[in-house]
């Protein structure tokens, strides 16, 4: 890890005593966070949860190499968490840049996606308020038509639901992509539906989650075909993001 990485808050988890999102251990979403994921990953369990165990847990998940022998570029995981986040950005995997930079949308679609969330970088990467954890951790390469890879299947059902459970603070998920969506749409019953039409019910899916495009290049020419983006989903997004990322409770 360089010096860069070290320093940049993507890399810290957060004491969750110092941040003033700390909740007690009695909080109500707190409790169903834990028996929602641990429905999903049996060897889960509540004494998993812990500051203690993230960074563990973090510090175990960047030393993967389950997927060596089939990445492009080797495993490099890059995921920004914290005890205290209170808002999680359920990506997909990262690009050719994030792999090279090892911080999250270090790239275009992270201007995209900060611009739809009308937040800047520095609430974007403060770990402490906004978490991030791709669907899979490492670049997964390109599809002989072009276009990234989809994210690598052993990704999510090592490690995702462990991450859920060492995050008790979560408020809000941001399901950025089909391919997250259709992860929460099994582990929370979300119900079936093409990306753009979980987009356009979005209001269906608060206060919990809230799904969105993948924010490449190819969302420009769907924000074109479905102008209600921009319109209705876009000023909810943002009151969401700001009602959840300045609230404590
Ligand atoms: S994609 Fe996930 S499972 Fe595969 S090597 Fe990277 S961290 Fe490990």
């Amino acid at each position: 890890m360089d010096e860069r990485e070290r320093t940049h808050p993507a890399f810290v988890s957060c004491p969750r005593s110092s941040s003033p999102f700390a909740t007690n251990g009695k909080d109500k979403q707190a409790t169903e966070n834990k028996e929602q994921v641990s429905r999903f990953r049996p060897h889960s369990h509540a004494a998993d949860v812990g500051i203690g165990t993230l960074d563990a847990l973090s510090a175990e998940a960047r030393a993967c190499r389950v997927c060596a022998a089939v990445l492009p570029l080797g495993p490099r995981p890059v995921f920004q968490v914290s005890a205290t986040a209170r808002l999680l950005i359920a990506s997909q995997a990262p690009g050719t840049r994030v792999h090279e930079s090892g911080i999250p949308y270090t790239d275009a679609s992270g201007a995209r996606l900060r611009e739809w969330l009308g937040i800047p970088e520095s609430v974007f990467y403060d770990a402490a308020r906004v978490a991030i954890l791709p669907m899979g951790f490492c670049y997964p390469g390109r599809v002989p038509n072009g276009g990234d890879a989809p994210p690598r299947p052993e990704c999510a059902p090592l490690w995702r639901a462990r991450f859920l459970a060492a995050m008790p603070s979560l408020r809000l998920t941001l399901l950025v992509g089909l391919y997250a969506q259709d992860w929460y749409a099994r582990a929370w019953m979300l119900g079936r539906g093409t990306m753009t039409e979980r987009v356009r019910d979005f209001r269906n899916y608060l206060p919990r989650s809230f799904p969105l495009p993948h924010p490449s290049w190819r969302s420009l020419l769907w924000e074109r075909k479905n102008p209600w983006f921009r319109e209705e989903v876009l000023p909810a997004l943002r009151r969401e993001v700001a009602r959840i990322l300045s609230s404590k409770a």
